[in-house]
């Protein structure tokens, strides 16, 4: 028996052994094309030698120093780097170990923004149903995901959610996508005025949403309302691009394709590529200078924040994008990937939906298209997806389980930014073959 405390303690894991270009292979020298990067992480594929290249380069001269006591090379660069990239005036970078340390930091800077400004009534924050921000206890309690929650919910700080924009889902009939985006986001006013505009810190969203609706995009004009409504109220608005950020959408923050610039953006996953564990929370200048105005020190931290080593496998990260010209390559392969599942899924009758930006795209799955009814929780559909995809050689994202009632299940797909043409065939066949194997057997058993 394994003395790893794995998160499924039943079900026994291959055992990867190593990784090349899409693809990493077990120790019985198997190979599976990565087809989602585990959750969007590895952007750049494996064993890229320019991100290990420049993480040996580091390790051999600095590999850590206590932020506290020193900066680096290292960790100035990817923050000059990465604000100058960002929108705006999202100039503050602050470096942190990954995704739900990013949102933490966002949260409290948000708080601590309020308290510097004198506005210490702000305490409130609202979210949206179906979304995922983290799983440390604040992040979590901003979190929309009921059944990620359930177990912790009576210790989690408390957010107030509205309607996620699930279109899909979601439209009402005769409504057209424009309208049902302006509904939705006008919910985040309805919510402002419940809680007094003036007790509400700020409003936290993914601009893709990732894993609890697999890709889901806003629709056109959704982001500039609940821009407009953060400014008329004088709350933050966060935009977490965990997931959908770092080019990811075919841009390197998800926000840019809707025109709008967040108080504080999060960041993770694709900026280390799984080469280092590294994620930043960057804030506005706005936000900054309050606290360096202020108190003059945020009053946050971690021991492993402003990292030597993970910040020079970011920086190389960032280098290849340039170098390979890899956001163009999102865009070009993203369509290509598009078109492959709407060639091969488009009539599919357990299909409902496809969807996503750039190299992020989304299945989901459906009892019946017209009707659009989810699979059971029961069928332990994600897990049998997952388990056949392996067996097929391929790594893809299954999620399901019914959430807040109604979502059912889908398919999530993050290849490498570096997936070839033949690769993309190769994903989408082996990805039908797997669905259809699951589809079979599970019909099988119910006649
Ligand atoms: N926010 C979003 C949007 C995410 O998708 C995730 C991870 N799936 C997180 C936050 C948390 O990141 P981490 O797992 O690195 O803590």
């Amino acid at each position: 028996m394994s003395q790893v405390f794995h998160r499924h303690c039943h079900t026994p894991l291959r055992t990867a052994v190593r990784g090349e270009g899409v693809y990493l292979f077990d120790q019985h020298n198997n190979a599976y094309l990565d087809a989602c990067g585990g959750a969007a992480v590895s952007c750049l594929g494996h064993n890229h030698p320019g991100v290990r290249q420049a993480i040996n380069t580091q390790v051999e001269q600095l590999a850590y120093a206590h932020s506290g006591f020193f900066t680096s090379e290292a960790c100035e660069q990817l923050a000059e780097q990465l604000a100058a990239k960002a929108p705006g005036d999202l100039n503050h970078v602050y470096l942190v170990s990954g995704g739900s340390e990013a949102v933490e930091s966002a949260l409290k800077l948000a708080r601590q923004y309020f308290v510097e400004i004198d506005q210490p009534q702000r305490v409130h924050f609202i979210s949206r149903r179906q979304s995922y921000h983290g799983n440390t206890l604040g992040a979590l309690g901003v979190g929309g995901n009921l059944w990620r929650r359930a177990p912790f919910d009576p210790i989690l700080t408390s957010a107030e959610h509205i309607a996620a924009c699930y279109a899909y889902r979601d439209k009402h009939a005769g409504e057209t996508d424009y309208q049902y985006g302006q509904r939705v986001a006008n919910e985040l006013e309805q919510k402002l005025l419940e809680l007094g505009p003036e007790n509400v810190a700020a409003f936290i969203a993914e601009p893709v949403v990732g894993a609890t609706a697999g890709a889901v995009p806003a629709v056109e004009g959704y982001f500039t309302r609940i821009r407009e409504i953060c400014d008329q109220y004088g709350l933050l608005l966060i935009l977490d691009e965990v997931m959908c950020g770092i080019g990811r959408t075919g841009t390197l923050f998800a926000q840019e394709q809707e025109q709008i610039q967040a108080d504080i953006v999060t960041v993770a996953k694709g900026l280390g590529a799984g080469y280092q564990p590294i994620g930043a929370m960057i804030a506005s200048s706005r936000l900054y200078n309050a606290v360096a105005n202020g108190s003059g020190f945020f009053q946050h931290g971690h021991t492993y924040m402003g990292h030597a080593t993970a910040s020079a496998a970011a920086l190389a990260v960032l280098q290849a994008f340039e170098q390979d010209q890899l956001l163009a390559q999102v865009r070009r392969q993203g369509q290509g990937l598009a078109e492959r599942l709407n060639q091969r899924f488009a009539s599919h009758p357990r299909i409902g939906d496809i969807r996503g930006r750039g190299l992020f795209m989304g299945l989901e799955l459906v009892q019946d298209r017209d009707s659009k009814l989810p699979f059971a929780p029961h069928t332990a559909l994600a897990a049998r997806i997952k388990q056949t995809a392996m067996d097929n050689g391929l790594m893809c994202y299954p999620m399901g389980g019914t959430i807040d009632g109604v979502q059912g299940h889908h398919v999530l797909l993050a290849p490498p930014y570096i997936i070839s043409d033949n690769q993309l065939d190769e994903l989408v066949d082996k990805l039908s073959l797997s669905l259809n194997q699951v589809f079979h057997s599970m019909a099988k058993e119910a006649a």
